[in-house]
C-alpha cells in the first residue's frame, strides 16, 4: 500500500479536581489516607443515602471551561453512568452524559515552535470510583482489597475531538492541559499519584480520505512518557495490521508500562452499555450567569499569554520565558522579584540556575526561596557591589541558612580575613594535580581556562581568594612541556 496513513488520536483527560470534600458528600479527598477512612454513607452508596452537589467543584468546572473559551450551559444534569465494578459500590457512577457542563471550546499550544488548536469537545464533572489493590509484593497473588476513599472524589473530564496527529502533539496538548489545571488552581496535576490520567482513542486514517481505521482505545495512560510511548506502538500496531490487508478490530487496551505493550482488557463497550438516565436524586443544575462572569474575574493570566508577555516585555530567550512560565508560582515570584530589581536577565538567570535546581521534586518555590523582596535586595547587592559570582553564590548560600539580615551577613563577609597565601597555593596546586586535562588544554593553548581555575578557587574559598593572585600561583606551577622548553613564568 502505497497511501500514506495518518494518525487521527483524541485524548480524554480527568483531573482530580483540589475540592477540599467530595463531590456529592462532605468526606475529605486528601491523598493517601489510610484505607477506608474517608467515607460516609452517601460515597458508599448506602441505600437512602442522598448526594448534594459541591458548589466548589462546579466554580473550577467553570473556570476550566472559561479557560478554554468554552459555552457554559445554563442549564445542566446529571445522570447514573451504568457499569458493575467492584470498586464501585453504588453499581452507578453519577457523571453527565447529554448536557455537559461546558462544551465546543479550544485549547493552544505549541508543538516545536509551531502553534497548534485542537478543539474541546466537552469538559464535564463526575465522581470518582474507589481503589482495588492487587498484584503487590506484600499481597498473595489471589487477593485483592478495596480502598473506597476515593469513591465520590471530584473530577473533571475533558474530552478533545480527534484533532492531535502525532504522540508529540498528544503529549504537547496535555502539558498545556495540567499546565492550565495548575494555573488555574483546580487540579495539583500530579500524575503519579493519579491525579491527572489520560485514556487515548486512536484511529489511522489514508490522507484525503474521511474513511479511518476502527478506533481503539488505550486507558489509564499516567505520565507522558506513557502516553508517547502508548500512542507511538498503537499507531505501529494498527499500521502493520492495515497494510497487511487485516482490518483493525475496535478495542479496549491497557498501556503496560513495563513490557512496553498494550494489552486488550475487553470489548469496545458502546453507550447503550451504560444505560445512562438522569440521576433522580439531583435537580437540575442551573448556572447564573452573574455567577460565570464572578469566576471570569477569577482567571489569572494563562501559561501561554503569559509566556508570550514575558517574552515581549523583557526580551528574555524563549527557553527562559518558558521554564519561568512552567509553573504559575515561579513566574508569580519571578515578576516579584523583577517588580523591586528590574533587570530581568539577572533575575532570571539567578531563579533558573540558584534556585530551582534546589527545589526538590513536588515543592513549591516558596519552600525554599528567599522572599521576592529579601531576593530584590540581594540582587541589587550583587549588582552595586559587583560581585563576582562565586562570591555572590557564598553569600547566597548564608542567606538561605541563615535568619541574619542580608546586611550583616554581607558585612560579616566583608570583615573575614583573606586566605593566606601559603593556603591558597596548596589549594591551587591541588586544583590543577584534580584537573590534568584542563591544564594541558591550557598548555595547548586554551588560554580561557584560567578563568576555569580562578572559578573554582573561589568556590573552594567561599569567593576569598584574590583571582590576580591565583593566577599567579597557577603560571607558576605550570609544568615543563617539551615544545617551550619551560614557560615565561610571572
Ligand atoms: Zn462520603
Ligand atoms: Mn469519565
Amino acid at each position: 500500500m502505497n497511501s500514506i496513513l495518518q494518525a487521527i488520536i483524541g485524548l480524554e483527560v480527568h483531573a482530580q479536581l483540589t475540592t477540599q470534600s467530595k463531590i456529592f458528600c462532605s468526606c475529605g479527598s486528601e491523598f493517601g489516607a489510610p484505607p477506608n477512612t474517608q467515607v460516609c454513607p452517601v460515597c458508599l452508596g448506602l441505600p437512602g443515602a442522598l448526594p448534594v452537589l459541591n458548589r466548589q467543584a462546579v466554580a473550577m468546572a467553570i473556570k476550566m471551561g472559561l479557560a478554554t473559551r468554552c459555552q457554559i450551559a445554563t442549564t445542566t444534569i446529571f445522570v447514573r453512568k451504568n457499569y458493575f465494578y467492584p470498586d464501585l459500590p453504588k453499581g452507578y457512577q453519577i457523571s453527565q452524559y447529554e448536557q455537559p457542563l461546558c462544551r465546543q471550546g479550544l485549547i493552544e499550544f505549541e508543538v516545536g515552535n509551531e502553534r497548534k488548536a485542537i478543539a474541546i469537545q466537552r469538559i464535564h464533572l463526575e465522581e470518582d470510583a474507589g481503589k482495588s489493590i492487587h498484584q503487590e509484593d506484600w499481597l498473595p497473588p489471589d487477593q485483592t482489597l478495596i480502598d473506597l476513599n476515593r469513591c465520590g472524589v471530584a473530577l473533571l473530564e475533558i474530552v478533545s475531538e480527534p484533532q492531535l496527529r502525532s504522540p508529540q502533539e498528544a503529549v504537547a496538548y496535555l502539558k498545556m492541559l495540567r499546565q492550565m489545571l495548575t494555573y488555574l488552581g483546580i487540579c495539583d496535576g500530579n500524575m503519579e499519584q493519579g491525579h491527572l490520567r489520560c485514556d487515548a482513542n486512536i484511529s489511522l486514517a489514508v490522507v484525503g480520505q474521511a474513511q479511518a481505521s476502527s478506533r481503539t482505545e488505550i486507558k489509564n495512560l499516567n505520565s507522558f512518557r506513557g502516553v508517547a510511548r502508548a500512542l507511538t506502538y498503537e499507531i505501529e500496531r494498527q499500521r502493520e495490521s492495515i497494510e497487511a490487508g487485516r482490518p483493525v478490530a475496535p478495542a479496549t487496551l491497557l498501556w503496560d508500562a513495563q513490557k512496553n505493550i498494550a494489552v486488550p482488557m475487553r470489548s469496545k463497550e458502546t453507550s447503550p452499555d451504560y444505560r445512562y438516565f438522569p440521576e433522580p436524586d439531583l435537580v437540575p443544575l442551573q448556572i447564573d450567569v452573574a455567577w460565570c462572569d464572578a469566576l471570569r474575574q477569577q482567571l489569572p493570566e494563562l501559561p501561554l499569554a503569559r509566556r508570550d508577555r514575558l517574552l515581549r516585555e523583557y526580551g528574555l530567550p524563549q527557553a527562559v520565558a518558558d521554564q519561568l512560565t512552567a509553573e504559575k508560582a515561579v513566574a508569580d515570584y519571578f515578576e516579584a522579584v523583577l517588580a523591586q530589581c528590574p533587570r530581568p536577565k539577572l533575575v532570571s538567570n539567578w531563579i533558573i540556575q540558584e534556585l530551582l535546581p534546589r527545589i526538590p521534586a513536588q515543592q513549591a518555590i516558596g519552600s525554599v526561596a528567599p522572599a521576592p523582596v529579601d531576593m530584590a535586595e540581594f540582587l541589587n547587592l550583587v549588582i552595586e557591589k559587583q560581585l563576582s559570582r562565586p562570591v555572590a553564590k557564598e553569600i547566597f548560600n548564608q542567606m538561605l541558612r541563615s535568619s541574619d539580615s542580608l546586611q550583616a551577613i554581607y558585612q560579616s563577609f566583608c570583615q573575614a580575613p583573606a586566605v593566606a597565601a601559603a593556603d591558597l597555593e596548596s589549594i591551587v596546586r591541588e586544583l590543577m594535580d584534580q584537573n590534568p586535562e584542563a591544564v594541558r588544554a591550557y598548555l595547548a593553548g586554551k588560554c580561557q581556562l584560567i578563568h576555569f581555575f580562578i572559578g573554582q578557587a573561589l568556590a573552594a574559598t567561599a569567593g576569598r581568594a584574590d583571582p590576580q593572585q591565583v593566577e599567579q600561583i597557577f603560571l607558576a606551577n605550570l609544568p615543563e612541556t617539551e615544545f617551550s622548553g619551560g614557560r615565561e613564568k610571572s
